[in-house]
């Protein structure tokens, strides 16, 4: 049979649907507030409402109950609440933190915004995620915090990187905007650091167009983010902060999401547990079936976790194809059609994730803030091709994603993917 790069027939051009969370529910939440007129009664100085309106204040004692956590902050994105959780940890000019090189940018490049030095540990080889051993390696008498990500939604190595923190005094940020319903034993993803992240923007699990949340069981440091999601400088005084050291970092922005946004969010947590278990039973259901062709390799699940599959991770075996996994993706995508998310949108399988972050522009040049290269202007780290073997393999070699799994994908659906693969396996020779 020809495959489709080739000039033969595509296995399937029918659209896939979308991946659409959105109902009555939401739309009767925003009505609700809009109604009341009252999009936000969030005040930066010091009252009530220093901590937001109705839909923000139950929006968060929900979370916080949903995740069995202490403390809920929402803010208006992930991104805005690492900048929160490097500020309340107290990172300043030259502390080091040490990053995962393979994840979205946001989570690398929090420190510099408080002139701290992101230092890259490589991941480990079958999950992504920050590899322990690495992470040892890379502490210095600079070391100040370890910002982990559960990658793909897979929660990072608890025991082995939360007994590093503890041994080194260091504060783990992690970073779950992947893994939101992850668990490890009996507690969720989110919650296993000092400080954990989540995100609600459209391309999340769940979402409220954009979002964020903060949790931690720690009273200080949730009052600390609670300030810097807000005006901090402007409150302080009425906070009894008053000691220089008090004040570090309480410098604070408008980080704060809207009562329309919260109220969607409301809706979109009760959705969360039948979403996150839809995901994990089309993995299954995918991984049972690619299981026939032998170049493919289903990724590792760590004991006691819960993997929330914020896409669907596999492995490639270019030895076993006799062709490279980009061309044997390449290959495969011509076969399926996109998925109506968005009008350009591509088929939704993608070789490698994002580029390991210490080869991006900023880290090559060491050039953030300014044009004295500030924070890295501060350091002797250097970042070059080669830092973290692991990732790189990962990302030119091994690994691919695909979001083929989402909500919404029906069994056919599903099938005509795995149909595409074992197609261009079996023809896998008109592509030498
Ligand atoms: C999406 C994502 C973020 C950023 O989330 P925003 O809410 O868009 O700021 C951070 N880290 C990871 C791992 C993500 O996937």
């Amino acid at each position: 049979m020809k495959l489709a790069i080739n000039g033969g027939e595509k296995l399937r051009t029918k659209p896939f649907p979308a991946y659409n969370t959105i109902g009555k529910e939401e739309e009767e939440a925003v009505l609700r507030v809009l109604r009341s007129g009252k999009l936000s009664t969030y005040l930066g100085a010091w009252h009530e409402d220093f901590y937001g309106g109705v839909e923000v204040k139950a929006f968060e004692q929900e979370w916080a109950a949903y995740f069995g956590v202490k403390h809920a902050i929402s803010v208006n994105s992930a991104t805005s609440g690492l900048i929160c959780a490097v500020g309340a940890a107290g990172i300043e000019e030259g502390d080091e933190v040490i990053v995962s090189p393979y994840t979205m940018s946001a989570s690398a490049v929090a420190p510099l915004f408080y002139g701290g030095i992101p230092v890259f540990a490589d991941v480990e080889k079958d999950t992504y995620c920050l590899d322990p051993k690495s992470v040892e390696k890379n502490i210095t008498q600079k070391t100040k915090a370890i910002i982990v990500v559960d990658i793909f939604g897979q929660p990072y190595d608890v025991e082995a990187i939360n007994a590093i923190a503890k041994e080194h005094n260091l504060i783990v940020i992690e970073d779950a905007a992947q893994a939101p319903g992850a668990m490890y034993k009996e507690r969720y993803a989110g919650t296993l650091g000092d400080i954990g992240v989540y995100s609600l923007n459209y391309h999340k699990h769940i979402h409220a167009g954009e979002g964020g949340v903060i949790v931690t069981n720690d009273d200080v440091l949730a009052n600390k983010l609670q300030l810097i999601r807000n005006h901090a400088e402007s409150v302080i005084a009425n906070k009894g902060f008053d000691s220089p050291k008090d004040l570090i970092n309480m410098v604070g922005f408008n980080f704060r999401m809207t009562e329309m946004e919260c109220a969607v969010a409301r809706e979109q947590l009760k959705k969360l547990p039948d979403l996150v278990l839809q995901r994990q039973n089309n993995v299954a259901y995918i991984n049972e079936a690619l299981k026939s062709i032998p170049c493919l390799r289903t990724t590792l699940q760590r004991e006691h976790v819960k993997h929330a599959f914020y896409v669907h991770p596999l492995e490639f075996d270019a030895v076993k194809a006799g062709v490279s996994r980009d061309v044997f993706i390449k290959a495969v995508k011509a076969e399926l059609p996109r998925t109506l998310m968005r009008d350009d949108s591509d088929v939704l399988i993608g070789c490698g994730y994002v580029k390991p972050i210490y080869l991006q522009p900023i880290f090559a040049h060491k050039m953030a803030f300014g044009s004295k290269g500030y924070p890295f202007n501060l350091s002797t780290v250097a970042y070059q091709e080669g830092d973290c073997p692991v990732c790189e393999s990962l990302h030119f070699e091994r690994l691919f994603t695909h979001e083929l799994m989402r909500p919404g994908m029906s069994k056919e659906d599903m099938d005509d993917v795995v149909k595409a693969f074992i197609k261009v396996w079996e023809n896998r020779e008109e592509l030498a």
